[in-house]
């Protein structure tokens, strides 16, 4: 994407850089951090000598002033943005159903947003931040979305006993595989949720379920997990 003046292109919340929306990157501290207004323009980090960055030293800043400063340096006197081209129109996704259910519970649905626009904070993505983190179920050093959906033997495991076979078919460790297979799901029950439901209803029921087979109420290290259960449900 071509920046011209940079007037009519918002620096966080436009898709202008390859590497995607600022705001998404740096999150919602990012602007103050940064010292770049939360509406500014492109056209407003920079001045005829090119772009002006104030703080430098964070790191994760770091790494989205080294991704802007690939890009020239808007030019005031030339033409407009296109501002078409920097907003694209965007289909209407097959998953958003999966995700925004009427009936579903807003945390889970952002979570269920998040992997899959692969924007959780997972191990491989926080490396580029200097965090190293490996997966705390195996110990798999890249802890992708990938990997904890649903190729961790861990987690898969969990989620064989959770999802049995509601999807019809056995469960497979492919994430893309399990996202078609609940996107066709979701279409043959239009409006009916079936799954998503009966999936809820599922893990409450395996939860309490473990929960009252771990003798909790003889555990004081346990002591308080059942109320803690029902409170956050
Ligand atoms: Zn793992």
């Amino acid at each position: 994407m071509q920046i011209k003046n940079g007037h009519r292109t918002l620096f966080w919340s436009d898709h202008w850089l390859p590497e995607g929306r600022l705001i998404g990157i740096a999150g919602d501290s990012g602007p103050q951090r940064l010292g770049i207004g939360r509406y500014a323009k492109v056209a407003d980090v920079a001045n005829a000598s090119g772009w002006q960055f104030r703080n430098r030293r964070d790191q994760m800043l770091r790494q989205i002033i080294t991704s802007v400063t690939r890009v020239t340096a808007p030019v005031d006197g030339d033409e407009e943005d296109g501002a078409m081209e920097i907003r694209p129109h965007r289909e209407k996704q097959d998953w958003s159903k999966v995700v925004w259910l009427a009936q579903g519970v807003p945390r889970f649905a952002f979570i269920t947003w998040l992997a899959i626009r692969d924007r959780l904070a997972t191990g491989v993505r926080m490396r580029q931040w200097g965090v190293v983190q490996g997966c705390v179920f195996c110990g798999e050093p890249n802890e992708s979305r990938d990997h904890l959906f649903f190729a961790c033997p861990y987690t898969f495991t969990v989620w064989l006993a959770v999802v049995g076979d509601l999807l019809g078919v056995s469960a497979d460790p492919d994430w893309e595989m399990t996202l078609s297979r609940l996107e066709r799901n979701d279409m043959r029950h239009t409006g009916k949720l079936k799954l998503v439901g009966q999936l809820i209803a599922l893990i409450e029921k395996t939860v309490k379920n473990r929960i009252m087979s771990t003798r909790y109420f003889e555990k004081p290290k346990l002591l308080g997990l059942m109320q803690r259960w029902f409170r956050g449900h």
